[in-house]
């Protein structure tokens, strides 16, 4: 093994890629490694080869780096003019994956195709262990693993696909195994669902398509929402901070959606959120990921305008309410007010999104360092607890629980910064 590197970044997504770019600007002496595991592409947002799937959020706000957020916009301006973007455009995720793949590039690092296997700590910093046996030493580590994977759905078997990006992916330039009168049923109708199913339709199948979630609704889309008046924004502040728990929060907002464009409402209170979702304390975040979860995703992570219009104007797709369980000998059932009904379907896509709840069971390294003490479970159990060692850091989704908003890169690139600047100044 050669002498400890100051910095190993574990993780390619934006949230790796952004710790790379801010350790290069704020520590341009360190030794930095990278790692981003084996899985092509950047995933699970960026790997779609479809230009249907698209960003949901504009251009102008993606960029990796936090001083300056239009970072990827200059970019397609300077290397694709010919894309003719403008801001406010929801651009398709693959030119966001080929942006995240360039800065990847740049980064004198270099980022190694192989996931670590194996985190200790040890004289002088961390031992990382890659999948292929190598071993480094780390005086600071970054985590940043991004989305748990999914719960599998119990008793499922074929035509149920657990991963629909990896089944995605396994028929890339291939035909899809569906004849035209073959019925697909889509589990949820989050943005994966919404991928799933204009990707289906792009690549030529025209059959029926079932999507059941909880809620029975698509997220909403964006629109032109002017922010709040500096007046009513300070109302909302003053009112949200005499609201007592999630009910309160709620009354709140519900009441200046109703004065106000509700989307400008729920933008004003993006930068703090994390701080509000802290202040509710445990029993009212659990209130809060048991009642209003749902339909806080459905308003706050909304999709391209024309995306929804799509989606409303196919005649093929249907949107029901309802849980989808799987019976004993593999029937597929969807349960709602109180009734049962089988499904039918030759291809069922399970798109019930991250498994926060199950964020730490499993065989994943975050997973492994709970059980190992390396990291402490937050109570929720939906990710990870600011680790008491300050040389180790943790970013993006696996600190759902703690934070609130901790997947999009907006608040990716802020985290990425801090962390780093946190290191400089401590070192
Ligand atoms: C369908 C969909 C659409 C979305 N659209 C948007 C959008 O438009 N805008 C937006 O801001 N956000 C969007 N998001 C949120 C998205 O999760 C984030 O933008 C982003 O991908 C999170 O970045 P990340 O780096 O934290 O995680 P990821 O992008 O998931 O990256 C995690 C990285 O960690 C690596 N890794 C994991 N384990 C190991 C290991 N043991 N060793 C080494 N490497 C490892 C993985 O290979 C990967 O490189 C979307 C999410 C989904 C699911």
């Amino acid at each position: 093994m050669t002498d400890p590197v100051d910095l190993a970044v574990v993780g390619g997504g934006p949230a790796g890629v952004a710790t790379l770019l801010a350790a290069e600007t704020l520590a341009p002496d360190w030794r930095v490694a990278g790692w981003r595991g084996t899985v092509p592409g950047f995933l699970p947002a960026y790997g779609g080869n479809d230009p249907v799937h698209r960003l949901n959020v504009a251009v102008e706000r993606m960029g990796l780096d936090a001083a300056a957020p239009i970072d990827f916009y200059d970019w397609l301006q300077a290397v694709h003019p010919e894309r003719r973007v403008r801001p406010g455009d929801f651009v398709p995720r693959a030119w966001f994956g080929e942006y995240l793949a360039h800065r990847a590039a740049s980064v004198r690092a270099g980022v190694r195709p192989e996931a670590v296997v194996a985190l200790d700590r040890c004289a002088g910093g961390w031992r990382l262990q890659g999948a292929g046996g190598d071993k480094l030493v780390a005086r600071r580590v970054a985590l940043c693993l991004g989305m748990p994977a999914g719960v599998p759905m119990p008793g499922a078997s074929s035509p149920w696909v657990g991963d629909p990006w990896a089944w995605w992916r396994a028929h890339q330039g291939a035909p899809l195994p569906l004849a035209p009168s073959d019925r697909v049923l889509v589990v949820g109708s989050g943005l994966t669902a919404v991928d799933m199913v204009l990707g289906l339709r792009a690549r030529g199948f025209a059959g029926p398509i079932e999507v059941v979630s909880t809620g029975g609704r698509w997220s909403t889309a964006h629109a032109p929402a002017p922010p709040l008046d500096p007046e009513a924004r300070d109302r909302l502040d003053d009112a949200l901070d005499a609201a007592t728990g999630a009910r309160g929060t709620m009354r709140v907002l519900r009441r200046f959606a109703a004065e106000h464009p509700w989307r400008a409402v729920v933008d004003a209170l993006r930068a703090d959120t994390n701080a509000r979702w802290a202040a509710l304390g445990l029993e009212e975040q659990r209130r809060v990921m048991r009642h209003a979860f749902g339909l806080w995703n459905r308003h706050r992570h909304r999709m391209a305008p024309d995306v929804l219009a799509t989606l409303e104007a196919d005649r093929a797709l249907r949107l029901r309410p309802g849980r989808i369980a799987v019976e004993d000998g593999g029937r597929i059932v969807l349960r709602h007010a109180g009734r049962t009904e089988a499904l039918d379907a030759a291809l069922v896509l399970d798109c019930r999104g991250p498994g926060f709840r199950a964020a730490l069971a499993g065989d994943s390294l975050l997973a492994r360092l709970v059980r190992d003490g390396v990291l402490q479970a937050h109570p929720l159990g939906t990710g990870v607890q600011t680790p008491a060692d300050p040389t180790l850091a943790v970013l993006g989704a696996a600190r759902f629980g703690e934070c609130f908003e901790t997947t999009a890169v907006p608040e990716l690139r802020q985290q990425a910064v801090a962390v780093v600047a946190r290191w400089v100044e401590g070192a």
